[in-house]
C-alpha cells in the first residue's frame, strides 16, 4: 500500500496541525490521542513515512527502529505506567482494514492508568 502523505499524522509531523507532544527524538514523536480511551493514551509514531507496523518493521532503518522503540520506553516511564514505576499498560497497533486502522501512518497506542479489560471486543 502506497503511503498517503495527506493523512492526519503526516500533517502533524509537518506542523500543519497542533498536537499535545509528550516526547520526541530524531526518529519518532509521541503525543496524546485526541480521543483518549484510557486515563493515559499516547500515540507513538515514526517520523518516516510508513503505512503500518509491517511496513515499518520491514523497511525502517535500524536507527529508526531503535529511536522509535526507545521513545516508547521513555513514554511508559514518563506516564508512570512502566513496570518499574507503575502498574503496566497495553500497547496496540492496528493495521489495514481487518485491523481497523483509521490513520494510515504507523502508530503504537500506549494505554494505561487503569485495568484495560479484555484484549479485543466483539467483532460485528
Ligand atoms: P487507529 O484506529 O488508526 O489505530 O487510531 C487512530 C487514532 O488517532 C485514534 O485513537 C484517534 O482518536 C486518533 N486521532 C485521530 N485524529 C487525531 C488528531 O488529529 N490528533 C490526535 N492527537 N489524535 C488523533
Amino acid at each position: 500500500m502506497a503511503y498517503d502523505d495527506t493523512n492526519i499524522f503526516a500533517r502533524i509531523l509537518r506542523g500543519e496541525i497542533p498536537n499535545d507532544t509528550v516526547a520526541e527524538n530524531d526518529h519518532a514523536l509521541a503525543f496524546r490521542d485526541i480521543a483518549p480511551k484510557a486515563p493515559s493514551h499516547v500515540l507513538v509514531i515514526p517520523k518516516g513515512a510508513y503505512v503500518a507496523f509491517d511496513d515499518f518493521a520491514a523497511n525502517a532503518s535500524e536507527a529508526e527502529i531503535a529511536g522509535f522503540m526507545r521513545l516508547c520506553a521513555q513514554v511508559c516511564a514518563m506516564e508512570g505506567v512502566s513496570l518499574d514505576r507503575g502498574q503496566g499498560f497495553r500497547a496496540i497497533t492496528n493495521a489495514g482494514r481487518d485491523g481497523v486502522q483509521e490513520v494510515p501512518h504507523f502508530h503504537l497506542h500506549i494505554l494505561g492508568g487503569a485495568v484495560m479489560g479484555p484484549m479485543i471486543g466483539a467483532r460485528d
